[in-house]
């Protein structure tokens, strides 16, 4: 079947055998262990990883792939039932009732990139760890430190829950079509303790939501809301500072600091 690329699917096909070798190398799967692929499409990485785990699920959004899926896997994997095709949008699977200790894996569609990951925080708790393939730029996003300018909301509410590493940059001819954006990989990881504790997980995207939704104003301004000068003094924070100057410790402490207020 000639299957041609969906560009509404963000479909991004992986054709480069060592950056599909390097990527596999990165996940380490191992026997025993149960894989989740978003976004299998035609196999670059379902393939390999098939060969290595007892369990693969992959959640796909698109019935054309699906159907191509249950020609192509029939033997062996169907039959030793080692391969499971949810057909329905990420975006709406319930990750958690598949199982624990989940290792979720894909090269997700960029245009819905930064939901899929929302999404996926609300299942961490089964999640062993993540490894994704992304635009560069967002995965620059997510492993920023304070004070950088890829540094903001996506930083701060991923590093709060997750350990983040970023793997690999890969080019656009890795991909058929090849996207306009380079790709990078990156290795997410739940804490297993959180480092940082906000009493109230609610308010605390609140305020990081306030406090980005202007960067270049103080967050005397962004958060009035929220905290006074005198809150500020307070907290030892000082209200001339921009969000981007903020860790994610002291939107903890400014959350506990209104939680424990309220
Ligand atoms: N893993 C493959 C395909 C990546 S392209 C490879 O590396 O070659 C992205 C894949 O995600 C496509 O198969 C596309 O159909 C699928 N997809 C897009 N939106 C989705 C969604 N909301 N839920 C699940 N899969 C989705």
């Amino acid at each position: 079947m000639k299957h041609q690329a969906k560009k509404r699917f963000g479909q991004n096909f992986l054709t480069d055998q060592s950056v599909i070798n390097s990527l596999v190398d990165a996940i380490h799967p191992q026997e025993g262990q149960t894989l989740i692929e978003i976004g299998p499409g035609l196999g670059a990485l379902t393939k390999p990883l098939l060969s290595r785990v007892t369990a693969l699920q992959a959640v796909e959004i698109d019935r054309d792939i699906v159907n191509w899926m249950h020609l192509e896997y029939q033997m062996p994997a169907y039959a030793k039932n080692k391969l499971t095709v949810h057909n329905v949008d990420a975006l709406k699977f319930d990750f958690s009732a598949i199982g624990s200790h989940l290792r979720i894996t894909g090269n997700l569609p960029y245009n819905i990139s930064t939901p899929i990951l929302f999404h996926l925080l609300d299942h961490l708790s089964c999640i062993q760890d993540m490894h994704f393939m992304l635009q560069k730029e967002v995965v620059e996003r997510m492993v920023a430190a304070p004070s950088t300018s890829a540094y903001g909301r996506l930083s701060v509410m991923l590093q709060y829950y997750l350990q983040m590493e970023y793997l690999i940059t890969v080019p656009p001819e890795a991909f058929n079509p090849a996207p306009k954006v380079e790709s990078a990989f990156v290795r997410c990881i739940p804490h297993a303790t959180l480092p940082f504790v906000a009493k109230d997980t609610t308010l605390f995207a609140e305020l990081v939501l306030a406090a980005f939704s202007q960067r270049r104003k103080t967050i005397r301004n962004t958060l009035k809301s929220f905290l006074n000068d005198d809150d500020f003094t307070k907290l030892g924070i000082d209200p001339q500072r921009r969000a981007e100057t903020l860790s994610v410790a002291e939107f903890v402490v400014m959350c506990n600091y209104l939680y424990s207020a309220d």
